[in-house]
């Protein structure tokens, strides 16, 4: 009986194989058949340009239609709610704020999850909490669909260039799947496990980034004031052992670098609201795991403070901006 028990698991188990190796399979044939991008912001609408320059057909649809002009003008067809998307496309992209939005736009009333055909591969690019990607996995499984978390790295400009990184959670014999849609988007692509272990990538990457960020404008300031000219301190700092992403790639000193949102009145870019969101999950999982993370704490604070003194829509390299004028106080 033990024997013909355990047989049966293993016939079922290759059975559960089979069935989403076909999966990927079908959808792997039909690879320039639409896909659905829900989400057209700052990230968003670059990532499905991309798409739609590789060839695949794009249906894209954002709670504010005027997002979708552009890549509407590009050939996309605008679809008005993530349900109708998920009627016409078995391959979709959501690319949202937060996790409350990727509840709405997945389990709403006129949610994918309403309207997803069996077999469908389901990709999340927001930054939302790892619980949330968890809970959405077991949502879409309920339907027969597949949830991976692909959240990534490197801002509105890598998103332009394709070249971000994407990190993945989800099953990994989906992840060739994943990876064929990406590779449009981004140079790297890279498995971490289970489902919501990207985001706990992305959470650490973010965490350390607005530690980078908040010590390059101090840095920055304290050269400044020291009577050092700007350019000529972040070329030594970038040869120096102080570089990094925030000092050579997006410098938060207006007139230091050329298409930043430095030079462009803080506008555009990765919003001080998204980092304060992304801190705060970082804070959640710290206090949930008793990690001791004092730096991340502190810059959670100085982001919170800064979105509720008016820097909420401006981009994070603000915080130049802002410690200069906290002087002023
Ligand atoms: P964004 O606010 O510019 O864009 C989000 C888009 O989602 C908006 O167009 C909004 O209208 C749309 N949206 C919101 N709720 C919706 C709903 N219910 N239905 C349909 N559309 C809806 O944000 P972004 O900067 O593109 O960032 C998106 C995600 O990527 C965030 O989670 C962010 O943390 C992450 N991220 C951003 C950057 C960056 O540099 N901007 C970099 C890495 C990761």
């Amino acid at each position: 009986m033990a024997v013909f028990f355990r047989g049966s698991q293993n016939l079922l188990q290759k059975l559960k194989n089979h069935v989403s190796f076909a999966n990927v399979s079908s959808r792997a044939m039909a690879s320039k058949t639409p896909v659905g991008f829900i989400g057209l912001g700052n990230m968003g609408s670059h990532m499905a340009k991309n798409l739609l320059k590789h060839g695949y057909p794009v249906f894209a649809s954002d709670i504010f239609p005027e997002s979708c002009k552009e890549i509407q003008d590009l050939g996309a067809q605008v679809l008005d709610t993530p349900a109708e998307v998920a009627d016409r496309a078995d391959r979709i992209i959501t690319m949202l704020p937060s996790s409350l939005n990727v509840i709405e736009v997945y389990t709403g009333l006129k949610g994918i999850l309403k309207k997803v055909k069996k077999g469908s591969l389901l990709i999340d690019s927001s930054t939302i909490d790892p619980s949330v990607s968890k809970e959405m996995a077991r949502e879409a499984e309920k339907m027969g669909a597949v949830f991976m978390d692909a959240p990534v790295s490197g801002g509105v400009g890598a998103a332009s260039s394709g070249k971000l990184t994407f990190m993945v959670g989800g099953v990994e014999e989906e992840f060739t799947a994943v990876q064929e849609l990406l590779t449009c988007m981004g140079t790297n692509v890279l498995y971490c496990g289970e489902v919501g272990t990207g985001q706990a990538a992305k959470i650490c990457n973010n965490m350390l980034l607005a530690i980078g960020m908040i010590g390059t404008a101090e840095t920055m300031n304290l050269g400044i004031r020291l009577g050092l000219d700007p350019k000529l301190l972040s070329k030594i700092l970038n040869m120096s052992s102080g570089r990094c992403w925030s000092s050579d790639t997006y410098n938060p000193v207006p007139g230091v670098m050329e298409g930043v949102p430095s030079a462009n009145n803080y506008q555009g870019g990765f919003g001080t609201t998204l980092m304060a969101k992304d801190l705060g999950l970082a804070q959640d999982a710290a206090t949930n795991t008793k990690t001791a993370i004092p730096l991340g704490s502190v810059s959670h604070q100085i982001y919170r403070v800064m979105c509720a003194q008016g820097y909420a829509q401006k981009d994070f390299s603000s915080v130049f901006q802002f410690l200069r004028e906290e002087e002023n106080q």
